[in-house]
């Protein structure tokens, strides 16, 4: 995707994760908000309508991950895990704009509460309408380009990079996610672990690959084998879709 074919929205969903994990803003803000009228095309569906968060249809078949992925786990993780993230969404905004409404400060459990469900359940979203976009059929392969340079330069070598976002998956303690994330201010990559969908997130660092190790994205097929998913989920990489992210993430910062 090209830097004039970047609606506001794209720029907007690629960059809430960042902003809205660590808190720097909300997703009821204006910016987010203004963003709701213009085309979607993070994961070749819409993830917010009408007002409210909704589920993006998959951008591929669900048994188009095969063999690597099971269409069973990408139903119940894509209908079933996701969509209980966009419902959860939309009921912690609801509650807290009824707090709003009701003129008076919210006592601090109730309203730390809701906080931290707005971060678990908005990084839920956004995180998991990423990933079904930077995954693909007839994918796998090597990063190309700029993304490939870059991953060289701060990684040492494509390979190292990989073994060491595996590692990095692979010792998720719990659920997580291994994630290649953006920094724009020394114009670099990074992995970051992230524990749940938002905790370990650093603010401005923008995902442009994410690998999702909760067990419900491999159990059914690996079982207790994380290592063997994330072996095999490298021949679903979309990397040219991580190459649009990582351009478009460039670019906002004027730095291509
Ligand atoms: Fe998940």
């Amino acid at each position: 995707m090209s830097q004039s074919n970047l609606t506001r929205r794209d720029v907007v969903l690629r960059t809430m994760p960042a902003l809205a994990m660590a808190g720097v803003v909300s997703l009821t803000s204006p910016l987010f908000a203004d963003a709701a009228g213009s085309a979607p095309n993070l994961a070749g569906g819409e993830g917010f309508k009408e007002g409210k968060y909704v589920l993006p249809p998959l951008p591929y078949a669900y048994d188009a991950l095969e063999p690597h992925i099971d269409a069973e786990t990408m139903h119940l993780h894509h209908d079933k895990h996701h969509e209980a993230y966009v419902a959860n969404l939309n009921k912690t905004l609801k509650e807290l704009a009824d707090l709003d409404a009701a003129g008076t400060a919210p006592p601090a459990f109730t309203l730390c509460g809701l906080e931290e469900d707005l971060s678990f359940n908005a990084g839920g979203h956004l995180l998991h309408t990423l990933f079904w976009n930077i995954m693909g059929p007839n994918a796998g392969g090597e990063p190309s380009g700029d993304l490939s340079d870059a991953i060289a330069r701060d990684f040492g070598t494509v390979a190292a990079f990989r073994t060491r976002f595996s590692a990095t998956a692979a010792a998720v303690k719990g659920s997580g996610w291994s994630i290649l994330a953006y920094e724009p201010m020394a114009d670099r990559l990074v992995i970051l672990q992230v524990k749940q969908h938002d905790m370990q997130f650093s603010a401005w660092m923008e995902p442009i690959l994410v690998l999702d190790v909760w067990e419900h994205a491999y159990y059914l097929k690996y079982k207790n084998v994380r290592a063997e998913y994330v072996k095999a989920w490298w021949d679903v990489v979309n990397w040219p879709a991580v190459g649009d992210a990582f351009s478009n993430a460039r670019k906002r910062y004027g730095r291509a």
